[in-house]
């Protein structure tokens, strides 16, 4: 019984550190990006910690809390309150556009364009959208200037999360990008054909799908292969 106890604890401590990971090299020191969950992951680099879109559907048992954190949008699997309680300390500087903070005391507004340092990230709001999709005529699922992207540059590393977005003229001119989290799944953002023709257009070094439910990523991997961007295949929905 008391083996028994005790195997089935060592399992779940297991299971809390089963996130996939991915580590860049930057001028600072590594770079880690954490999968959590469809859009919900975590940066660490020089001891900070960043949460992204935490969201409830991803487990956060033995994750850090954040010093910052950056919301993209409204929608319910970006700004989930209680699992942005989870991540939070009284310390934790909040960072959302106008529509979300609205929704979380004690947020900082950043819109599209904003720049902002915290602590050793270098922080640019940019813009993500949807041109075409929409759940009626004349809608779209993210209208333009209520959603934030963001650019993170640390050590000289640019990664760039593009939020839930088509492949918008914003992201096809990015330059000097080295790593891209790159949104797609239908009807909200766009399919893999049109990620990967948006990839190409602005030649990030590492491209990483995320926020890609239902969607085929061979198709994205094939088309990119040849490019000469290299595609990261992390399971966000493990
Ligand atoms: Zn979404």
């Amino acid at each position: 019984m008391r083996f028994a106890t005790l195997f089935f604890l060592g399992a779940a401590a297991l299971l809390a550190q089963t996130h996939p990971t991915l580590e860049f090299a930057t001028k600072a020191g590594p770079l880690k990006l954490t999968a959590i969950r469809h859009a919900s992951f975590m940066l660490q680099a020089g001891k900070q910690v960043i949460h992204v879109d935490p969201w409830s559907q991803g487990n956060f048992a033995g994750l850090p809390a954040a010093d910052f954190i950056l919301i993209t949008h409204t929608h319910a699997d970006h700004l989930d309150l209680k699992a942005l309680a989870l991540v939070r300390r009284d310390s934790t500087v909040v960072v959302a556009p106008a529509a979300a903070a609205a929704q979380i005391p004690g947020a900082r507004i950043m819109k599209n364009g904003d720049k902002l340092q915290l602590g050793p990230f270098d922080i640019e709001a940019l813009p993500m959208y949807n041109v075409k999709r929409g759940p009626s005529a004349g809608q779209v699922f993210h209208e333009k200037g209520r959603g934030n992207g963001y650019l993170l540059t640390y050590g000289g590393f640019r990664f760039y999360i593009a939020g839930d977005t088509e492949g918008i003229p914003e992201m096809r001119a990015l330059k000097n990008i080295h790593a891209a989290l790159i949104p797609m799944n239908l009807p909200y953002t766009m399919p893999p054909e049109e990620a990967a023709e948006a990839v190409k257009a602005f030649h990030p070094k590492v491209a990483i799908p995320y926020h890609y439910r239902g969607s085929d990523l061979s198709v994205f991997e094939k088309a990119l292969a040849g490019s000469g961007v290299e595609v990261k295949l992390l399971d966000w929905y493990h």
